[in-house]
């Protein structure tokens, strides 16, 4: 199967949804990253910096880049310039970072705010008292720099579809309740939009979810190495 194939073939399974597609890009080789672009498919997710950093200056400047990895605070400077979402956010500290980098370059950064949905203790993200904590902090509406644009999550790493479904389910609700309220939109630098959930064992599940944001590699490129 080429690569073409598996996005025409994902993207039809998404249309019904009108759930978008991130093909995750990492580790995969600057032809494939080329080949992805000749498809006409945009947006490219990676989770590492420096891999971004290098794979950005050899593709076309019409590529959308996504941070969907851990991003630590020190690494914001070198995306800032170029970066179209970050999906990881996952502190206050890191959202000021971003900020501040964006001030820098002249531009205002998209964000999404990273939930913990996981029964695993590996991953990152907020619950829901640290994302309202966050949102309501009085210095959260000083970031004048960034725009949160919805949130993100991963499910736990297992093959248990029910589990995933309760995990997805539990993020939808808080996505649309903080839609419903309109939580943190006053500051003017709320969008409760997006919502980034779904990889290549579940998109499917997720875009019945409510997912805007899927991103899925293997499904794609075949197992990484
Ligand atoms: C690697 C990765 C994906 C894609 O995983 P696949 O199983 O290859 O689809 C999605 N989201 C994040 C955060 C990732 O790190």
């Amino acid at each position: 199967m080429s690569i073409a194939s598996e996005i025409s073939r994902i993207q039809a399974e998404l249309k019904p949804f009108s759930t978008r597609l991130i093909v995750v890009t990492k580790t995969r080789s600057i032809g494939e990253l080329l080949e992805t672009h000749a498809t006409g498919a945009l947006d490219f997710g990676e989770n590492r910096v420096q891999e971004m950093v290098e794979k950005q200056a050899l593709l076309p400047a019409d590529v959308r880049w996504h941070q969907i990895g851990h991003l630590q605070t020190n690494k914001v400077k070198y995306i800032a310039p170029f970066i179209h979402l970050i999906h990881s956010v996952d502190s206050l500290k890191l959202l000021t970072e971003i900020n501040a980098q964006a001030k820098k370059n002249n531009r205002t950064i998209d964000c999404l705010l990273q939930m913990f949905i996981a029964q695993e203790e590996t991953k990152f993200g907020l619950d829901k008292g640290e994302l309202f904590d966050l949102l309501n902090d009085p210095s959260f509406a000083e970031l004048e720099n960034i725009r949160i644009q919805g949130l993100m999550g991963m499910a736990s790493f297992t093959s248990d579809q029910t589990q995933i479904a309760r995990e997805f389910q539990s993020l939808q609700a808080i996505f649309q309740e903080l839609q419903k309220e309109k939580i943190g939109e006053s500051t003017g630098l709320v969008n409760w939009k997006e919502l980034s959930m779904g990889m290549s064992g579940d998109y499917l599940l997720a875009a019945a979810h409510g997912s805007t944001l899927v991103r899925v590699g293997s499904a794609i490129f075949g197992e990484r190495k």
